[in-house]
């Protein structure tokens, strides 16, 4: 599915050729999980995977929309109607952009929008933000509103966060919006500054394999908010604005302070070390020491295990099947409970190491997984 493709369907369903063609990527946390509404570090890293939106400016307030992932023909809906949690379809994702947009003081007078994705929805590969991001650069390109990227991206956190529901960091958006070829993006999500740290896994031998488990994740889950709220209730424990504020040095004091409240200390410990890790990776990859990452990630693994308790018996199946069959490191990747584990791996084991997930997947009698390699590609950006 290219650009081409998308602009004909577009015409076919709106009579004229689309002003343009947009895309933007789905994303892979490399590490720094649950780290995000923690004022902390993330670094995802942008997929090949990218949903593409044909779009065309409308004058009459009304916005269209089409999928061609989606059952049905062209949602339409009027730009003064569009309020928070009025749609639970997927509309709402497209439609949160333009109500956020519109919200922050843009001029936007109505869109026709044809999609269309080959990010994997709900594996926690970010579908929902490619969304998101390319319908927000596409409007910014047509309506000339001069967005900065981290700018963008924050108007599409908050179309997820208040037009659809979902309680989500920036990681998500930022990395769609961000992300370049071939690096990783570090980025500090208490002043969204960020880095891009090269991350060329091909020239140095070695692969990245997404292992999606099938277990679909439920990021609105109370599971998600019960974390949120023991790690801020962590904070204000601790007398910090946020996590992020304890120094890893001073970790075993820290929980030493939180005394007997067993799962408060879980969280915290896992938040705290977690930004640590996301500090040794950046100092490894700078020193071209990539290899040396694999433990790091895996220690990232049993930190989500163990402390934060999100995994679940799939992932924990992928990490110990691919370890044992000779990984770098291995970790569950997104927001837990299911969705998707990352590999790192020689080029020369990675044929092995899926053969040994897979038949493990099937002797346990999981649903098939799917597994493809991640390279790191380019963020939101203009095709024709
Ligand atoms: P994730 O972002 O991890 O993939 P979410 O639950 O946040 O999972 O977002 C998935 C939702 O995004 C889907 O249920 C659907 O509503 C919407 N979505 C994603 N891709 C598409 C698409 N190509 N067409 C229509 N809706 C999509
Ligand atoms: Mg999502």
């Amino acid at each position: 599915m290219g650009a081409q493709q998308v602009a004909e369907r577009f015409a076919e369903l709106y009579g004229a050729e689309p002003e343009g063609v947009w895309a933007a990527p789905g994303r892979v946390n490399l590490i720094g999980e649950h780290t995000d509404y923690n004022d902390g570090f993330v670094m995802p890293f942008a997929l090949p995977h990218q949903a593409l939106a044909a779009v065309s400016r409308r004058a009459d307030g009304l916005l269209r929309l089409h999928s061609a992932d989606v059952e049905g023909g062209i949602v339409e809906r009027r730009l003064d109607d569009l309020a928070p949690q009025s749609d639970e379809s997927w509309t709402a994702y497209p439609a949160g952009v333009v109500w956020a947009l519109r919200e922050a003081g843009h001029a936007i007078t109505g869109a026709d929008v044809h999609l269309s994705s080959t990010v994997p929805t709900g594996a926690g590969l970010s579908s929902s933000a490619a969304l998101e991001v390319v319908i927000a650069l596409a409007l910014d390109d047509l309506y000339g509103l001069g967005l900065r990227r981290w700018k963008l991206a924050r108007l599409c956190q908050r179309a997820e966060n208040v037009y659809v529901g979902a309680p989500t960091g920036i990681m998500d958006q930022t990395a769609s919006a961000c992300c370049e070829q071939g690096h990783a993006l570090f980025l500090d999500t208490r002043d969204l500054s960020q880095q891009q740290i090269p991350f060329d896994l091909a020239a140095e031998g070695l692969r990245l394999l997404v292992v999606d488990t099938r277990v679909e994740h439920a990021h609105s889950g109370g599971e998600y908010g019960k974390r949120r709220a023991g790690c801020e209730k962590g904070a204000a424990l601790l007398g910090v604005d946020a996590l992020r504020d304890v120094p890893h040095a001073g970790l075993d004091a820290a929980l030493a302070r939180l005394g007997d409240d067993e799962e408060v200390v879980r969280l915290v410990r896992h938040v705290v070390t977690e930004d640590h890790r996301v500090e040794r990776v950046v100092g490894l990859l700078r020193s071209g020491e990539t290899r040396a990452i694999g433990p790091v990630l895996t220690e990232g693994h049993a930190s989500l295990r163990d402390d934060f308790r999100i995994s679940c018996p799939e992932l924990d199946l992928v990490v110990d099947t691919a370890l044992a069959a000779g990984a770098l490191g291995a970790r569950m990747t997104g927001g837990g409970f299911g969705g998707s584990a990352i590999v790192l791996a020689e080029a020369t084991d990675v044929d092995n190491l899926s053969k040994a997930v897979e038949e493990a997947f099937a002797a346990a009698g999981y649903t098939a997984p799917r597994v493809f390699e991640a390279v790191p590609s380019a963020g939101a950006r203009r095709l024709r």
